[in-house]
């Protein structure tokens, strides 16, 4: 059920192109829409059009992208003129009423946060936006596994480490589609659940002497899980597909010096569907927007 939004001004800063599908489903909320690094964007009409130092002084709340920023604090806009930098400078103008919503938070920008007494509500961890987001994460994933392989995934030995909100839906799209799963977990339910839905189950302890048989590998543990005595073992024909967040789940240059092609993949809904990944953020946000808003005047 979509929230209205009517009266409600918003800053939508940076972003790729899911924002251009985003930022019109505000819109026929009511949203009143400022648009920070938009000048460059296709099609994007009816918002207003300032610096982020404007911006956070005039709306009612501020939405930063679902990747966040990088470590100096710079924030990623695709169809921005020039950079945005969500510094010191920026948080103090930010008033405490406004709250500032970011799919994933740098621990400095937490910090500086929580010093400021400014609320930060981090979306990318939700169960509503991972679960969601996986859908287009795994097509994109999968599309890569197929543009950098030379067999189909019908048939191949796929491998999925870690069975959360992300690795389940590879794993049944996977299998969907004929691969032989194998559904990699440390958690006996997880290893339970794998072999209901008729993949392999493999315990993270037991990787190493397993990985071997794969063809393609699929990461979605953010921490490294494929180290060197891991990588080791991987066939020199396989592919990584790494989907954690960055740096991934994979030591790169051990993997590049073995001759294992090893793919990270960040950002894959905003790529691979960014209409669907719109219209998700669409769903989820109006009522968080208006949870946060209404707590705050109560
Ligand atoms: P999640 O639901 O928390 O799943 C992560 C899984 O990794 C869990 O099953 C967890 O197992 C396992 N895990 C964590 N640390 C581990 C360790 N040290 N050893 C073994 N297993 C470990 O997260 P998610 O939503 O699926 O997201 C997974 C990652 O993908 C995140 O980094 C996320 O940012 C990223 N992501 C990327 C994209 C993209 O476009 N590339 C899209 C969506 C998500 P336990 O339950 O046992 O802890």
């Amino acid at each position: 059920m979509s929230a209205g939004l009517k009266g409600i001004r918003l800053a939508v800063i940076g972003g790729d192109d899911r924002e251009l599908y985003f930022i019109p489903e505000l819109q026929k909320l009511g949203a009143y829409i400022v648009g920070v690094g938009f000048e460059k964007a296709p099609e994007i009409s009816g918002i207003e059009h300032c610096s982020l130092l404007e911006a956070v002084t005039k709306v009612d709340a501020l939405i930063f992208p679902m990747f966040g920023t990088d470590e100096r604090g710079m924030v990623k806009a695709k169809y921005s003129n020039g950079p945005i930098m969500l510094n010191k400078e920026v948080l103090q103008a930010i008033p405490a009423q406004v709250p500032l919503f970011i799919g994933w938070a740098r621990p400095a920008l937490r910090s500086a946060a929580e010093l400021m007494g400014i609320r930060v509500i981090e979306t990318a961890f939700l169960d509503e936006v991972a679960v969601l987001n996986s859908i287009p994460s795994a097509e994109g994933a999968i599309q890569m596994a197929m543009e950098n392989t030379v067999i189909t995934i019908h048939g191949s030995e796929s491998f999925v480490l870690g069975l959360g909100r992300t690795g389940w839906t590879l794993a049944r799209v996977l299998k969907g589609m004929g691969a032989q799963v194998t559904g990699v977990a440390r958690k006996a339910v997880d290893l339970a659940r794998a072999l209901e839905m008729g993949l392999r189950p493999v315990h993270f302890a037991d990787l190493e002497e397993e990985i071997g048989r794969a063809d393609i590998i699929f990461n979605t543990v953010p921490s490294v899980i494929l180290d060197q005595v891991v990588l080791e073992k991987v066939s020199r024909s396989a592919v990584i597909i790494d989907l954690a967040s960055i740096p991934g789940g994979t030591d790169f240059e051990y993997a590049q010096m073995l001759g294992i092609k090893a793919l990270l993949a960040p950002g894959l809904p905003g790529i691979v569907a960014p209409k669907t990944a719109g219209r998700i953020l669409a769903q989820v946000y109006p009522p968080l927007i208006l949870r946060q808003l209404t707590t705050h005047t109560k």
